[in-house]
């Protein structure tokens, strides 16, 4: 697999917010993005129920590099999930942005991702019959950017990303890696407020994968906040706090 070029190369320049130092007039970074309080989530078992999350209750400041630890099966996917609205069964108070997440329909909830979340899926969820550059466009296509714009964003990402070879191809056509770094891609493409990360680097080489954690550290102090689930304390290292799970509580 080629290793990544240019990730913080002259390409970059064309994100507006990209540019280094913060705007003079830059929000400041430290509003409350993220304010959950008690939230339970579990599934029913024979006649009783078995609890994944448990009265989980965490603020996430805007501009924050958070990293989610624990065993395997302690619920840091699924808490991940539900942090990027992408599950709705769970109880609890969950605050986005100021938004009251836990009255909202599913539909309002995919709304606000589309709006503010780029999301890595430790299994990638490409869509099989796009192709990669396809996929890259997906959440530009959410946005309101003219077509001409999101075609060289794409062009800029993939060539930032070292796949501009790739982009004709569909998914089962890459390997794992490949895969994983054009989930990445996509997550980043359109800037979003919030990036969310399930195990990120898990099939990259671990200098494609410090590439990645370098790109999510330059992202990070742009402006943008990041929450990767690891098991790496390498990864771990990069972000600015640790939340671990065990069991589903916070320990
Ligand atoms: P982690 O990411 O920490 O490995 P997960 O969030 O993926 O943990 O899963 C937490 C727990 O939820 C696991 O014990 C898993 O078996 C359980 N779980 C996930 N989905 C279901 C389901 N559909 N039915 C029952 N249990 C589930």
């Amino acid at each position: 697999m080629p290793s990544l070029k240019s990730l913080f190369g002259a390409g970059h320049q064309s994100n507006p917010t990209a540019s280094g130092a913060a705007a003079a007039d830059s929000p400041p970074l430290d509003p409350i993005l993220i304010s959950t309080r008690n939230i339970d989530k579990s599934y029913p078992v024979g006649n009783g129920q078995v609890f994944v999350l448990r009265r989980v209750t965490i603020d996430v400041k805007a501009g924050e590099f958070v990293s989610i630890m624990g065993p395997s099966g302690a619920g840091k996917s699924t808490l991940l999930s539900v942090i990027g609205m992408l599950d709705s069964a769970w109880t609890g108070e969950f605050w986005f942005v100021g938004h009251p997440v836990h009255t909202y329909s599913v539909k309002e909830r995919v709304a606000l991702n589309k709006q503010y979340i780029g999301f890595v899926f430790q299994q990638y969820h490409l869509i099989d019959d796009l192709t990669v550059a396809e996929n890259l466009d997906i959440p530009l296509s959410y946005r309101n950017v003219k077509k001409s714009e999101r075609e060289a964003m794409v062009a800029d990402t993939l060539d930032r990303f070292n796949i501009v070879g790739k982009k004709d191809l569909y998914p089962r056509q890459l390997s794992g890696g490949q895969q994983q770094l054009v989930a990445v891609a996509r997550a980043v493409i359109a800037s979003p407020k919030l990036i969310l990360a399930d195990e990120p680097t898990g099939n990259l080489h671990s200098s494609q994968g410090a590439e990645i954690m370098e790109l999510f550290t330059k992202l990070n102090q742009q402006g943008t906040t990041i929450i990767q689930v690891t098991h790496s304390e390498t990864n771990a290292g990069y972000g600015n706090r640790i939340i671990n799970l065990k069991d589903g509580w916070i320990v």
